[in-house]
């Protein structure tokens, strides 16, 4: 049986992630950072509705030492990570003008820094068995869409696109290392975004709507699945047309 390993698997995408790798008969490792009782709800949830194991492991990506027992513990308990999804992330929207480098690093540390930091341990054990998939979890933001109140948000998932193409090329001929970049998704992310702010921005989607964390999360299934292994290094827009 297969082992998927989720980063910031207690909501939103992440959550949908480790659904939909249930739901196709792969072992859960739902990494949190805060919100334990929503990563166990999802793990009972997950155990009920699925024949597979499922372990919630608190971890903030950003700590190197916390990452490392994260995967020691991950390996000790499934033998193996078959495919390591980063998603854990986070934005703090403001002002330009009220932007810090306390801000901008905290965002860089945990969305880039972390999504390095647990490739490289997990790579390590992936490369031991020849084989594995890491899809990193970046943004459009990270591309040609930008808010400068997220400068450091976008920075980050920019960043994510280049760690992609290099630990595709530091991992060939083994690991298939690929990102989605993904467009507005109905999260608590993007809950408390102002409701004007909301309109006009689905009015510029050709799908006019926001993405369910399913839609995503199905993209990334087939990025782990054997239908997409001639794709390698790549960056896949889910936006709905923008
Ligand atoms: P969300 O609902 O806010 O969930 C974020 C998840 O990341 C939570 O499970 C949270 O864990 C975890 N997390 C935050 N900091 C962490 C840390 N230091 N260590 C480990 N886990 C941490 O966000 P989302 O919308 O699902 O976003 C998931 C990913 O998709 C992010 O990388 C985000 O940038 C990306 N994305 C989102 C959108 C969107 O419109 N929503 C668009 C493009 C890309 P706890 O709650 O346990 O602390």
């Amino acid at each position: 049986m297969k082992t998927v390993l989720v980063t910031g698997a207690s909501k939103g995408i992440g959550e949908q992630i480790a659904y939909k790798f249930a739901s196709k008969n792969y072992n859960v490792i739902i990494n949190y950072n805060t919100d334990f009782k929503n990563a166990l709800r999802i793990k009972n949830d997950i155990e009920t509705k699925y024949n597979v194991k499922a372990i919630t492991i608190k971890c903030d990506v950003a700590k190197e030492e916390e990452v490392k027992q994260m995967v020691e513990q991950s390996i000790k308990e499934f033998g193996s990570i078959d495919c390591l999804v980063n998603n854990a992330g986070i934005a703090i929207d403001t002002l330009f003008e009220d932007k810090t480098a306390e801000n901008f690093r905290k965002i860089l540390d945990v969305n880039l820094v972390g999504a390095f930091l647990v490739s490289k341990y997990v790579g390590e054990y992936m490369l031991k068995e020849r084989s594995g998939k890491i899809i990193n979890i970046s943004s459009t933001n990270g591309i040609d869409t930008f808010y400068p109140m997220s400068i450091d948000y976008d920075a980050s998932k920019a960043g994510m696109i280049s760690l992609t193409h290099n630990l595709a090329l530091q991992y060939a001929p083994y690991i298939n290392v690929n990102a989605i970049a993904s467009g507005w998704v109905e999260t608590e992310m993007t809950k408390d975004l102002d409701e004007e702010f909301i309109m006009e921005e689905q009015e510029k989607i050709f799908l006019k709507r926001f993405a369910k964390p399913e839609e995503i999360a199905n993209v990334v299934f087939f990025l782990a699945s054997d239908e997409a292994s001639y794709i390698n290094g790549e960056i896949i827009r889910v936006d709905g047309g923008y």
